[in-house]
């Protein structure tokens, strides 16, 4: 007997060893059930511009509807479907078209069917062994986004999300500075600092804090009155740290800020960075998508001059969460500044290549596979299509804008936002033709959480607001459904007023 016939024997169980009793473990009823709810309820009614965002329930209210416990004997089918049902019910449906709140939103079909694709094959992306097709697809789509970065020798990696990247920056960039870091700790080492500038996101001290530098050692640079680093600023605090005797071992640039949307200048702040010699991240989490369209890529210019990159397709390109890659143009610095070579899983011995286990380039040891979705979305759209939906997003936002400057109670932060975060506030009847004095503004900060309280009790939409800088409350409306069109855009308006009108 062959030894191919041999292995079809064992495949099919007809070898001496194994069992004749088939396994059933696939409860294809129960799958094909929870399908009907997801696509359904959830995507189908989810995203009906009439059906609601969110059905509103205080905590202590939506506890007492759940039946969330885990009880000591099983639960019936019937009983686990109602309470997916119900799973969906009390649930914000991203997906749906009046969903703005976050720097992400939409469900895409083709995503989702990648999401669903990976946890049906549930593995870890750590080794080639355990995600053959994984290891290569995310060497391809990682080798994409570093072309389209500009670093086609750099290196790459996914992480659970971009604070995490953002960290895998800071201690990049100070392993560069000082490998001994990696052995030997702190100790000895100067004051060591980081510069973001004060719109930067918050990730940054969470990172000084997990790595021992210590949240007083991020630096805030100013800002110019749209949100972007002033590069003369970052040049004489870089001088003021260094006469304290600190050193400075990273610039963080912010490439779409968190609230308004501010490109930092890119070859300018490139330009400082070389000459002191400091490494360069840019945190383009939210607004690196503009890399897609040539139309907007001019914002991110200077990109492929610096050391290291965050990027979250999972935002501005609309994968499913979570997908967040860090990006280095040095081509051996992650697994260097990483590695532990752990012999039970990296084995040096093995029979394959073994430059394709990835996974001792991580802070991790096991690792969602997050590429899937990014691929599947990717590879079905095309560049050209997904081109098209970046330029439309920031059509939308641009005519919201021209919306909200024609229209009376309305009021924009920035006259001519640089992404597609347009910042707003309402001013309703009562408030308008007045004096503007520090009792007017007072009152103007109560109307948007009032009118975002009226949004979610109603469930018609979501946006969020905050104050920034010395600004009160205003609305940041985020267009980041990639299937956005402009009537969502009237309806915003329509709406706000709606349910501010009487305040
Ligand atoms: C969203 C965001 C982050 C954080 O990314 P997460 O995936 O939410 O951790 C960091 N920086 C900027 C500018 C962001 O917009």
């Amino acid at each position: 007997m062959s030894s191919a016939n041999n292995t079809a024997d064992v495949i099919n169980g007809t070898s001496q060893a194994s069992s004749k009793v088939p396994r059933q473990t696939v409860d294809e009823q129960f799958l094909r059930d929870i399908f009907e709810i997801m696509v359904k309820d959830a995507l189908k009614d989810g995203s009906d511009p009439h059906s609601k965002v969110i059905e509103w329930k205080h905590p202590h209210e939506l506890e007492k509807i759940l039946d969330l416990h885990i009880p000591e004997n099983s639960t019936s089918k019937p009983a686990l479907l109602d309470i997916c049902r119900q799973v969906v019910q009390y649930s914000v449906k991203t997906g749906h078209p009046h969903f703005f709140n976050q720097l992400w939103a939409g469900v895409d079909s083709y995503g989702l069917a990648g999401a669903w694709l990976t946890d049906a094959l549930n593995s870890s992306q750590y080794t080639y062994e355990v995600a053959p097709v994984f290891t290569l697809m995310e060497k391809t789509v990682l080798s994409k986004m570093l072309s389209l970065i500009g670093f086609p020798d750099g290196d790459a990696i996914f992480c659970p999300g971009g604070s995490v990247s953002n960290m895998y920056g800071i201690n990049l960039a100070r392993f560069n500075s000082f490998p001994e870091v990696k052995t030997k700790g702190m100790q000895g080492l100067p004051n060591l600092c980081v510069l973001t500038s004060d719109k930067g996101h918050y990730s940054m001290k969470k990172g000084a804090a997990m790595l021992g530098l210590g949240i007083d050692n991020i630096i805030p640079v100013e800002t110019d009155e749209i949100g972007r680093m002033k590069p003369e600023q970052l040049e004489s605090t870089i001088l003021d740290v260094k006469a304290q005797g600190r050193v400075p071992i990273m610039v963080n640039a912010t490439a779409g800020t968190t609230v308004l949307g501010a490109y930092d200048p890119l070859n300018a702040i490139a330009d400082i960075c070389q000459k002191h010699g400091i490494w360069m991240h840019v945190d383009a989490a939210w607004g690196g998508g503009v890399l897609l369209s040539k139309k907007y890529r001019h914002l991110i210019a200077g990109i492929e001059r610096v050391d290291s990159v965050t990027w979250n397709p999972h935002k501005m390109m609309g994968s499913p969460l979570q997908a967040a890659a860090f990006l280095t143009r040095h081509k051996t610095l992650l697994a260097e500044c990483h590695s532990a070579h752990a012999k039970y899983l990296f084995q040096q011995d093995k029979f394959y290549d073994v430059t394709y286990d990835t996974g001792d380039k991580s802070i991790q040891c096991g690792r969602k596979i997050d590429v899937l979705k990014v691929w599947m979305m990717w590879k079905a759209k095309g560049d050209e299509q997904y081109e098209k939906d970046i330029n439309n997003i920031f059509h939308c936002a641009e005519y919201l804008t021209n919306r909200l400057r024609n229209t009376e109670g309305f009021r924009l932060v920035l006259d001519k936002p640089q992404c597609t975060n347009v910042g707003f506030w309402y001013i309703p009847p009562s408030m308008r033709g007045q004096t503007e004095d520090k009792a007017w503004w007072d009152k103007l900060s109560k109307v948007a959480p009032t009118i975002k309280q009226r949004m979610t009790e109603q469930g018609t939409m979501l946006i969020g607001y905050q104050p920034e800088g010395n600004r009160v409350n205003f609305f940041r409306m985020i267009v980041s459904n990639l299937d956005v069109t402009t009537a969502e855009m009237d309806f915003v308006v329509y709406e706000i007023d709606r349910l501010g009108n009487d305040l």
